[in-house]
């Protein structure tokens, strides 16, 4: 790619912490060359980071000793549309012998990818965000209802800058529109393979928030931007394919069907890795479409897991909604997990309960999810199949930052919980 033709003067190399926070380093233009072939020093200390930049330890991490070197994965490099004169690239961290770093997140989701082969899982994450004025609380940018014409009204240019840079950058919107809650908006992008699924994610977000900066706005990705509303969801969207064909076209029997099955049975664990903060259980509760049961239907947006069965027609495009997850999540982690967790249901050939039709909520005995991060991690630890998948580095580090997270709100009140991580993800 012709980046100085392009204009561009620095590279910004991307990695998200296992808090979910992307952090970076940068290079000029000049220095991208040394980066590809040398890497860029990053302390291994930000894999226990919490979110508010404190540090958790384990027996492996969270020392100041030692050095990573953060390499640039050049397939995909974007010139930024919204921040003139920049490129992004996701990172890959290795150790300074050069081998793959064994906590690096992306590298996590890159071999969960490889263990799926011939499988091969396509998946989407949708972005919701509440759009607001640039000050400490949440005053909405827009006052129009729901999924009303107004909003694209009243933040027509915005929406456009927005819609317009995700497509310059290469991203392919399926679609774009105001959401339920008070400023909220939703973009899709199509399917892909889910390391680039991950990479979408992220780059999208900081599209929008480079976006609503020079609007002067301020976006919130938070599950809770005001505590006791409907919050913001990363809903993850995926089915499994073989030699071209999508195997969720058969759902709920066979393969899918199994898949589905082993994300149903680690549901309560993977929320520890898709649900990361206190913040995400202000949003997981029944009512507001978050999917706070552990159960599954067709179309049903009260059931964590909603079958998408696709429209007649249009073949390939059934697939498996993953409701309960947020945007607090590093999603390089919960691809990588929701990979895990179906590959072991399809090992074990199991097979899904019956659907549950309308509200779950209604139905005696509905099994909720778990309702804190406390609950949640306390499934992860105790999930051996989980625990192989990251190997022990990784998933101490997540099991330590979450009891972190949980520990440092432990008698906060809700509206406090909101307020801490309403700009930070
Ligand atoms: N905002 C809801 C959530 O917290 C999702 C609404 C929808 O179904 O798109 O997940
Ligand atoms: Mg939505």
């Amino acid at each position: 790619m012709q980046l100085r033709e392009r204009g561009v003067r620095g590279v910004i190399l991307s990695y998200v912490d296992t808090a979910g926070i992307n952090r970076v380093k940068a290079v000029p233009l000049s220095r991208l060359d040394d980066a590809v072939r040398w890497g860029v020093g990053m302390s291994p200390v930000f894999d226990t980071f919490l979110a508010n930049d404190s540090i958790a330890t384990t027996d492996r991490l969270g020392s100041p000793d030692g050095d990573l070197r953060l390499r640039p994965d050049m397939d995909r490099v974007v010139v930024l549309a919204a921040q003139p004169g920049w490129a992004w690239t996701p990172a890959d961290r290795f150790t300074e012998d050069g081998s793959p770093w064994v906590a690096d997140q992306r590298g996590f989701a890159r071999r969960m990818v490889a263990l799926a082969a011939p499988l091969e899982f396509r998946m989407a994450i949708e972005v919701e965000w509440a759009v607001g004025a640039d000050s400490a609380e949440f005053v909405a940018a827009c006052r129009g209802p729901a999924y009303g014409m107004t909003r694209l009204v009243e933040l027509s240019d915005y929406v456009r800058d927005v819609l317009a840079a995700c497509e310059d950058q290469g991203l392919r919107v399926e679609q774009i529109h105001p959401e339920y809650a008070d400023g909220q908006f939703e973009v899709s992008v199509a399917a892909a393979d889910p390391v680039r699924a991950a990479d979408d994610s992220v780059l999208v977000r900081q599209t929008i928030r480079a976006v609503s900066h020079r609007y002067g706005l301020r976006p919130s990705f938070a599950p809770a931007v005001v505590a006791g509303r409907v919050g913001n969801g990363g809903h993850v969207h995926l089915s499994a394919w073989r030699d071209g064909d999508n195997l969720f076209g058969e759902f709920p029997a066979g393969v899918p069907g199994s898949a589905a099955a082993g994300i149903l049975a680690h549901l309560p664990a993977l929320l520890a890795v898709g649900a990361p903060t206190p913040a995400s259980y202000l949003r997981l509760v029944p009512s507001r479409w978050a999917g706070a049961y552990a159960c599954w239907g067709v179309q049903t947006r009260e059931t964590a897991l909603r079958f998408v069965p696709g429209t007649a027609g249009l073949p390939g495009a059934s697939n498996l909604e993953v409701k309960c997850v947020d945007l607090a999540a590093n999603p390089y982690l919960l691809v990588g997990a929701l990979i895990a967790a179906a590959l072991d249901g399809v090992e074990r050939g199991l097979s899904l309960p019956e659907p549950v039709t309308g509200d779950p909520a209604l139905l005696p005995g509905a099994p909720r999810l778990p309702t804190s991060l406390d609950e949640a991690t306390d499934a992860f630890a105790a999930d051996g199949v989980l625990r192989a998948a990251f190997g022990q580095v990784l998933f101490d580090a997540i099991v330590a930052v979450r009891r972190a997270e949980a520990e440092r709100f432990r008698d906060t009140k809700p509206e406090d919980v909101a307020a801490a991580l309403r700009w930070v993800y």
